[in-house]
């Protein structure tokens, strides 16, 4: 295992940034638009084409940029070409991308960071530093006293300063239990299996539909009430999106910190299902009420949080997990209740059992180390709680984790 993993960390800038860091973002942020424009022009998308096509315009308006920076300019504008490359095959239409957001992106070699302190050096041309100080919490320390972190790129915005914290990944401890979990639109059910004893276990977050459902209601109304004015209403409209964005994801970190800490805890591999198939329904109602992407985005949290932290993850393919006996195998014909029932006797509640079929099915695979699922061995009465809502007000002091991963 010689993958190397990333991880973005922001900090708060103690004062304001200083007037020619302030012009530095600009002058990235035209590179960038140049580059955009020359790459579209020239249909190339590469660093170094697009190093070739701008670099030498550029120098001659802006002789006194730092060079690195100029490179690292080319680097983000080829990949937004890419992305709009993407964009136009799959939805057949795209806008002529422009950065307007304030940004710069810069390598490692190319600022320096006193680790003790939290002062970053960053060159801004020949002769030219300027120093940023940064507001460090133990949080931060976490990253910033580890030695065996390394550091990746820093993207410095008008508020804030991103820093890239890398190391190699861990290797997976072997699991002595396992945690399977299927996962729904307002929890995380499961069992937990370890030696021969399995239970329920639940991590509820009906917060997540109702933020999901508040923000559509408000954008809803105000499309309504700004119906005459097409600007305001999207501007209006794309900031609810990015509060709703903001607080669901915070309480989806909450929740995968949860579920990692029990099983790190526990030493467990953590089984959960491939939502990778899953095509979204036609409905439109239904598709936004169900839709995937807090349930996807809470995957990905868990696997990349657990791959950090040498966490085993395991996933597995969810086809008739709902609807499966796992003690006979036999497959009923349609969904049920809250309750799963079998001829056989069987019967659990509907979610816990298809996480129990997920569980199987990692087992049946030799996914889950020796382990062995006896049914006799389910203690039907017993609920264990990893995370619940009124958890998150001791939790995670500050939101700052919430940023998710930037190389
Ligand atoms: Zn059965």
């Amino acid at each position: 295992m010689s993958d190397m993993l990333a991880r973005g960390v922001a900090f708060r800038l103690k004062a304001e940034l200083p007037p020619e860091a302030k012009f530095l973002l600009e002058d990235f942020r035209l590179a960038v638009n140049n580059a955009i424009r020359a790459g579209l022009q020239a249909r190339v998308t590469s660093r170094n084409a697009l190093s070739k096509l701008a670099y030498k315009d550029f120098r001659q308006a802006h002789p006194r940029m730092y060079s690195q920076h100029l490179v690292s300019a080319f680097e983000v504008a080829g990949s937004v070409l890419k992305n709009c490359r993407r964009r136009l095959r799959k939805s057949g239409a795209s806008r002529v991308p422009y950065v307007r957001r304030l940004m710069m992106k810069t390598e490692n070699q190319a600022y320096k960071l006193d680790r003790e302190q939290g002062v970053v050096d960053l060159p801004i041309r020949a002769g030219c530093h300027v120093k940023l100080e940064l507001q460090v919490s133990d949080y931060h320390h976490r990253y910033l006293d580890d030695p065996s972190l390394t550091l990746g790129s820093l993207t410095l915005l008008p508020d804030r300063v991103i820093i890239a914290f890398r190391k190699d990944a861990p290797s997976h401890y072997v699991p002595e239990s396992a945690l399977s979990l299927d996962t729904n639109e307002r929890s995380l059910d499961g069992v937990f299996l370890k030696s021969d004893e399995a239970r329920a276990v639940k991590a509820e977050f009906p917060e997540i539909a109702m933020i999901q459902q508040r923000h559509h209601d408000r954008r809803k109304r105000l499309r309504k009430k700004k119906a005459h004015d097409r600007r305001t209403s999207r501007r209006l409209c794309r900031r609810e999106g990015i509060r709703e964005h903001h607080r669901i994801e915070c309480r989806l970190h909450q929740v995968a910190n949860a579920v990692l800490s029990f099983a790190e805890n526990q030493k467990s591999a953590i089984v959960l299902e491939d939502l990778k198939g899953f095509k979204p329904i036609r409905n439109k109602e239904l598709n936004r009420r169900l839709s995937l992407w807090p349930r996807r985005k809470l995957h990905r949290i868990i696997e990349y949080k657990a791959q950090w932290r040498g966490i085993p993850v395991v996933k597995v393919d969810p086809r008739y997990s709902s609807r499966t006996c796992p003690i006979c195998g036999r497959i009923q014909d349609s969904r049920m209740g809250a309750e799963f029932e079998c001829e056989c006797g069987w019967h659990l509640d509907r979610h816990v059992n298809a996480s129990l079929n997920l569980l199987q099915t990692a087992i049946s695979k030799g996914m889950a180390g020796g382990l062995r699922f006896n049914p006799g061995a389910f203690q039907h009465d017993v609920m264990m709680t990893l995370y619940e809502p009124a958890m998150a007000a001791r939790s995670e002091p500050n939101g700052t984790s919430c940023m998710g991963a930037v190389t």
